[in-house]
């Protein structure tokens, strides 16, 4: 493996001064089934149908020994996880993590077959990962790791069946050795995965699709928050495809972007950060913590920025109730899945934050993915500005519809998005008579 790296005490993917951490102890699974148990509390779901509901269909674990540059036999395990196909194919990311394990799998898998009827796209939720610091793997080692993962999974992956993203360090071009994999078990099968190159099928507007959903709810949230993107100051924690992505598209509609973390550390500019000027930089093998036109700050620093809108585009459990206090914004737009403990979003909405959850604001990637796979399967491809149109429609409705029930039954956009999730899935297994 090509250097080692430090991890910390809490267990986060942070490796320097100015990176956030989070709790060892609060897992995404005990975080997305809080939010999943309140809401079937409200809808007064019977006792057996929410422990289906709460079970995954299928989980799949695989040994994967590679043989690394230095000689040795690595063992890394890989999972993916089925949870519900009422509403169709299962559809979900595939992350590279050393904290990935079958829980967090089941948790995030869980978490997509609510985002999914939320935006109202008809495919259940998976999920997948693979227990490896990616970050010190060299892309050849990736590939072979990839590949493998893929040869043992096969059976349930494909276009009717299952069909894998991106997600935390994993990308395009992971994708494409997924595909291509897939094609020599079965045929050249494009709309086996999403998040592609665009040479190899995939569609224009993907890459930044979930940042792009982020700014559209952000523009649904604005007047009601009396805000504009001239007033409007952003943190965004997290400068992967989500965060850079997020923050790119934030600025070109006239929002400053003041502060940036990721796990080399904290920037801060009042007068604005270029994000695009940050996301060359580090295309050119820079990292945050040397970019040298903006003032490095603490982890807790980051969290306190004064701004309007606090974007994590990380990890989970990263605002937490032991930090959840220093954030000022008026509104924390969740770009990351689960980025936001039970207790931290009790004392934020005590103090009146607005709070656009996950399965709503971070679904624009799962939208364009399914538009991905359309194209694929008419063999067809539509240009980026009628992607792009087509996710603000999407993505507009699904927060109005989201905001509504908010109103209605006033509770929270989360209480409201899960129940209105959860129902459309219930729904459709009691059509098909599973329920
Ligand atoms: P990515 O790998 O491209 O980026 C992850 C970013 O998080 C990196 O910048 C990394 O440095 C940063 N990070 C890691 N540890 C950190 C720490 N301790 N403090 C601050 N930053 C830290 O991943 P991504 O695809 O952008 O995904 C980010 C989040 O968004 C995840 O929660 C993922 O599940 C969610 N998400 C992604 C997609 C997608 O389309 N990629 C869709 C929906 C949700």
């Amino acid at each position: 493996m090509a250097g080692t790296e430090e991890k910390t005490q809490e267990g986060a993917d942070s490796t320097k001064t100015g990176a956030a951490t989070k709790p060892a102890e609060l897992s995404n699974y005990d975080i997305v089934n809080h939010w999943f148990q309140v809401a079937a509390d409200r809808l007064d779901l019977a006792g057996d149908l929410a422990t289906v509901l709460r079970t995954s269909y299928r989980e799949v674990q695989v040994q994967l020994p590679i043989k690394l540059t230095d000689g040795q036999i690595h063992v890394f395990s890989g999972f993916r996880v089925q949870h519900n196909g009422a509403r169709g194919p299962y559809k979900g990311g595939i992350r590279y993590h050393p904290e990935v394990d079958l829980d967090e799998v089941r948790a995030l898998a869980s978490l997509m077959s609510w985002k999914t009827a939320i935006v109202g796209v008809p495919y259940g939720g998976a999920k997948g990962g693979i227990n490896v610091p990616a970050r010190e793997l060299e892309t050849h080692e990736l590939e072979k790791l990839t590949r493998s993962f893929m040869d043992k999974i096969d059976r349930v992956i494909g276009p009717t069946r299952d069909i894998p993203a991106p997600d935390v360090n994993t990308n395009a071009q992971t994708m494409a050795w997924m595909m291509d994999e897939y094609g020599k078990l079965h045929g050249h099968t494009p709309a086996c995965v999403t998040g592609k190159p665009i040479a190899l099928g995939g569609s224009y507007g993907r890459e930044a699709a979930t940042g792009r959903g982020v700014v559209y709810c952000y523009r649904e949230a604005a007047p009601q928050l009396g805000l504009t993107p001239p007033e409007t100051r952003v943190a965004v924690q997290g400068f992967g495809n989500v965060g850079s992505w997020a923050a790119r598209i934030m600025q070109h509609l006239g929002c400053t972007i003041v502060a940036v973390s990721d796990h080399t550390g904290s920037i801060h500019r009042e007068q604005g950060i270029d994000s695009e000027d940050l996301k060359r930089h580090l295309d050119e093998g820079g990292e945050l913590s040397d970019y040298d036109k903006a003032d490095h700050i603490s982890a807790e620093e980051f969290l306190g920025t004064d701004c309007e809108v606090f974007i994590p585009a990380a990890l989970g459990g990263m605002i937490h109730a032991d930090n959840a206090d220093l954030i000022k914004a008026k509104v924390v737009l969740e770009g990351a899945n689960s980025p936001t403990t039970p207790q931290a979003d009790q004392i934020l909405s005590d103090r009146g934050v607005l709070i656009i959850p996950d399965v709503l604001a971070n679904a624009g990637g799962v939208v364009v993915s399914y538009f991905e796979w359309v194209q694929n399967l008419q063999h067809f491809r539509w240009d980026e500005r009628e992607v792009n149109d087509k996710l603000g429609t999407i993505m507009r409705r699904a927060y109005r519809e989201v905001n509504a029930r908010a109103r209605q039954d006033e509770v929270s956009l989360r209480t409201a998005a899960f129940e209105l999730g959860i129902e459309r899935v219930v729904e459709a297994a009691r059509t098909r008579g599973y329920v």
